[in-house]
C-alpha cells in the first residue's frame, strides 16, 4: 500500500479517517461525533459523492440538495473549478470499474491487469483532488468519511495524498443481521417514498464475515487500523473517541468534549453525503443500545448467522461471558 506522500508540493498529508465495516453498526453516528470535534470534518458517505450528489442531488446532511449546499459547493470550485467541469456518469461508471469487491486483488496488486491500472489511476487522481480540496476548505481538518465498504477503503489507501485510518467498527452479527431485515424509509426522498435496501439474515451474516475480513487485511497491509465495538462506543462514547484519537496521534481537550454528556450528545448540522437516515437529526440525542435483535430474530436465524459467523464473533468478543477488547 502507498505511504502518504502528502501534495505535490510536499505540504502536509491530507488526513482521511475511514470508518470501515458493515452498516447498521453505528458508523452515522461515530461520523457525526467526531464531527462535533474542533479540527475534524463529518462527511458521510464520500464514496457517493457522484450518483446521490451530482447525479441524483439528494440531500445533504444540511437540509439542502446536494448542488445547493454550500460547502459542497465551495468544494466542487475548489476541486475542479465547478462540479460542471466533471461527467457524472463517467465518474460513476468508473467508481464501478474499480470499486468492487471482485476487484480486491486488483487493488492490492494492480499491475496485474494493464486496463485496470488505468483505470485506477485516473480514480485516484479524481479522488486525491476531491478530498485535497475538503483539506484546503476546511483547512486541514481531518475528514472523517463513513463509507464503510471494503474496496472503497482499499482504494483510498492508493490516493497518494491522503495519510488514511480505520476505525475497524464492528457490532454483534446477529444485531447487523435483524437490523437490515427491517423497512427503514429514506427521508430524502420527499415526494417518491424509498426505502433502504433490504437483506436476508443469512446472507447479511455471510456480508459481515466478508467485509470485516477485508479490514483485517487492510490493517495487515499497513494501514493504520483500530477495532472499536458498537455496544462499547455506545455504553461510553467519550472513551471510544479518546481511543480515536490516540490513532491519530492527538489529543482532545476536556472543553472539546462539551457536547457529550454521558450518553446524551447534542449534534449540530454536517454536510453528510448519504449515510443513515440520523444524519438530519440535530440537538440532543440520547445513545441507546439496540439490542432488539435479542427478542425479535427467529432462533432459525440467530442460530444460522452464529455459525456462519462465529469466527470472528469469537474473535470480537460476542460469545461467552466476558467481553474483552478485540
Ligand atoms: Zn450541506
Amino acid at each position: 500500500m502507498s505511504e502518504a506522500q502528502g501534495h505535490d508540493n510536499g505540504s502536509a498529508p491530507v488526513r482521511v479517517l475511514f470508518i470501515g465495516g458493515c452498516g447498521r453498526s453505528g458508523s452515522t453516528l461515530l461520523d457525526r461525533m467526531l464531527g462535533e470535534l474542533p479540527g475534524f470534518v463529518s462527511t458521510g458517505e464520500v464514496r457517493f459523492i457522484w450518483e446521490r450528489g451530482l447525479v441524483e442531488n439528494r440531500l445533504c446532511g444540511c437540509g439542502e440538495p446536494f448542488r445547493e449546499c454550500p460547502f459542497w459547493r465551495s468544494v466542487g470550485e475548489e476541486a475542479f473549478g465547478g462540479w460542471d467541469a466533471l461527467d457524472a456518469n463517467e465518474l460513476v461508471a468508473l467508481d464501478r470499474a474499480t470499486n468492487r469487491h471482485r476487484y480486491l486483488p486488483l487493488l492490492v496488486a494492480p499491475r496485474l491487469s494493464r486496463s485496470f491500472e488505468g483505470r485506477l489511476a485516473r480514480y485516484v487522481d479524481v479522488r486525491g483532488r476531491l478530498y485535497s480540496a475538503i483539506d484546503r476548505v476546511t483547512g486541514g481538518a481531518c475528514i472523517v468519511d463513513s463509507t464503510k465498504d471494503p474496496p472503497f477503503a482499499f482504494l483510498l489507501s492508493r490516493v497518494p495524498a491522503l495519510d488514511l485510518r480505520v476505525v475497524h467498527l464492528v457490532r454483534d452479527s446477529r444485531g447487523v443481521a435483524f437490523s437490515w431485515t427491517k423497512k427503514v424509509r429514506r427521508p430524502e426522498d420527499v415526494e417518491v417514498p424509498r426505502f433502504m435496501h433490504t437483506y436476508h439474515p443469512v446472507g447479511m451474516g455471510f456480508r459481515w464475515l466478508v467485509y470485516n475480513a477485508c479490514f483485517h487485511l487492510l490493517g495487515r497491509l499497513g494501514v493504520p487500523r483500530m477495532m472499536m465495538r458498537y455496544e462499547e462506543f455506545v455504553a461510553s462514547p467519550r472513551t471510544e473517541i479518546e481511543r480515536v484519537a490516540t490513532l491519530l496521534g492527538e489529543e482532545i481537550d476536556k472543553k472539546s468534549f462539551e457536547f457529550v454528556d454521558g450518553r446524551r450528545v447534542e449534534l449540530g448540522v454536517h454536510h453528510t453525503i448519504s449515510g443513515n437516515p440520523m444524519r438530519f437529526q440535530r440537538g440532543p440525542i440520547e445513545l441507546a443500545l439496540d439490542e432488539e435483535w435479542r427478542s425479535r430474530l427467529s432462533p432459525v436465524h440467530r442460530r444460522m448467522v452464529s455459525v456462519f459467523t462465529f469466527p470472528l464473533l469469537l474473535r470480537y468478543g460476542y460469545l461467552g461471558p466476558a467481553r474483552q477488547r478485540p
